[in-house]
């Protein structure tokens, strides 16, 4: 379907989501204009952009924002600011202004349902987990977005591939990047918003705004229009004002253990959700960690949400079988004194880490904590001191990296009552760690800080990790 033939393209930042837009642009026909201002960005493997094309051009490096100007459609990938080359301006003036995910969402192959996944923290893991779920009961499903695979390379696999594909749900995780263009193609049947808790503020500046922007997934709603939100986030309440017409809500809080509840403040609810969360075999999991027994609920009621006509029965049962990603409270080695190693990698703000020590008070930790700290409000408080409380129940604390004394002094001005002891690096925490723990105990990476410190990303830095914890 050449949709956009005679017409053209601007695409703005080429990461992955770039390229694939790239791709989809070209084959809806129109001709492209692809930038990124980092002159030295490598292409690798995108054969696609190293080839020649007649219609497709490149820019690396500083370009003339005039160019903007001439194109039909812009493109915007989730690194680009709206506040960048004049794109706020260009979009007020009327431009066809778009996110990576609308362009994408505009060609997605009618009947596709989507679940929208977003929040502060969790993202992944409920959308791998729904996935699971689906993929479990034969749905042809997509997993990606933010995470993963762009949602331009599904559509683009959709419109390209012979025998067309028939993709029955995508399931899109969503940064808050995403959505700061408003969207008008993207279509959730389900939308999620996991969590809200401060992160990106120096894109976002406020708690407000940072709610609102997320609040965007639920424009456009479309079927029975469910949004899953977590209970009592004032700022989420508060934001969704603008949307209550869209679609209907419902809250779910989680407590301690696998007790996981739906507030009863659903409005027009057609699907029952709130019968199935008691019934949901959430005792049969065995990942670690109770905010994953929320994720999978959430999972759940998503799937359950998308109304695919699968008998319930069916989708409880896929709840055993569920793995929680790499790097999210995963168990990585069980040593010869028995101790278990955990590596949470991702945990790159405090309220990821407090979530995972939440959920593993019956499990006696030692805890590493360190890296970047990011600021945690706009007072620039680190928010350290709301881990004092989890800490408690556990054997020791570890600190580390740039951050590591200001998270010690942090948690000692605090009252923190367990061992805390300051290394330089991750490699003298893990050793440390070992002489801490005893038998039984449980070493968990879960640093609540960003890793550029010592590492490229979480990735390298939880690998890191597991050799160190298996190297005897
Ligand atoms: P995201 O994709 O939003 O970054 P991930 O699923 O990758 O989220 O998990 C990031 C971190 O958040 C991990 O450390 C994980 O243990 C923690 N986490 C997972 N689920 C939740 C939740 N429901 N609430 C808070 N933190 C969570």
């Amino acid at each position: 379907k050449q949709d956009l033939k005679g017409h053209s393209v601007a695409i703005i930042g080429l990461g992955k989501s770039g390229i694939s837009a790239t791709k989809l642009a070209l084959a809806r026909g129109a001709s492209v204009l692809a930038i990124d201002e980092n002159e030295k960005l490598v292409l690798t493997g995108q054969n696609i952009i190293s080839k020649k094309h007649s219609i497709l051009k490149t820019i690396l490096g500083k370009f003339d924002h005039e160019l903007l100007k001439e194109a039909d459609v812009i493109v915007v990938s989730p690194g680009v600011p709206i506040e960048n080359y004049g794109l706020s301006a260009l979009l007020q003036s009327g431009k066809r202004v778009m996110s990576e995910l609308d362009f994408a969402a505009e060609v997605l192959p009618r009947g596709t349902k989507v679940l929208a996944v977003t929040g502060t923290n969790g993202k992944s893991t409920v959308a791998t987990f729904a996935g699971q779920m689906l993929r479990q009961l034969n749905i042809e499903t997509f997993v990606g977005g933010n995470l993963g695979i762009p949602l331009s390379e599904a559509a683009f696999q959709c419109l390209t591939s012979s025998p067309q594909i028939f993709l029955q749900v995508a399931i899109v995780e969503v940064s808050s990047y995403q959505l700061e263009i408003p969207n008008k193609f993207f279509h959730p049947s389900v939308a999620v918003i996991l969590n809200l808790t401060p992160d990106h503020l120096e894109r976002h500046k406020t708690m407000r705004n940072y709610a609102m922007t997320k609040c965007r997934v639920l424009s456009h709603m479309t079927g029975k229009k469910i949004a899953i939100l977590p209970l009592g986030n004032p700022y989420l309440d508060e934001a969704i004002a603008g949307h209550v017409n869209e679609c209907t809500f419902a809250w779910i809080g989680a407590y301690p253990g696998i007790k996981i509840d739906i507030e009863a403040k659903i409005a027009n609810f057609e699907v029952p959700i709130i019968k199935h969360v008691s019934q949901l075999p959430l005792g049969a999991m065995k990942t670690i960690g109770t905010q994953n027994y929320y994720n999978a609920a959430v999972a759940a009621l998503s799937v359950i949400g998308l109304d695919l006509g699968i008998n319930d029965a069916a989708i409880y049962s896929t709840i055993g079988k569920l793995r929680a990603p790499p790097h999210r409270m995963e168990i990585v080695h069980k040593d010869s004194h028995g101790i278990s190693w955990v590596d949470d990698s991702k945990a790159t703000n405090v309220e990821a880490t407090y979530a995972g020590l939440m959920g593993l008070k019956e499990r006696k930790s030692v805890i590493l904590l360190g890296g970047l700290a990011k600021v945690s409000d706009l007072q620039g408080s680190n928010g350290f001191e709301q881990l004092v409380e989890p800490l408690k129940y556990h054997r020791g604390v570890i600190t580390f990296g740039s951050s590591g004394m200001m998270i010690q002094n942090t948690l000692s001005s605090n009252g923190l009552d367990i061992p805390c002891i300051r290394t330089r690096d991750l490699k003298n925490a893990v050793r440390l760690a070992k002489s801490m723990a005893k038998s039984g105990d449980t070493v968990v990476l879960s640093p609540g800080c960003a890793s550029f410190d010592e590492f490229r990303n979480f990735e390298h830095r939880g690998k890191y990790f597991q050799e160190l914890a298996s190297s005897e």
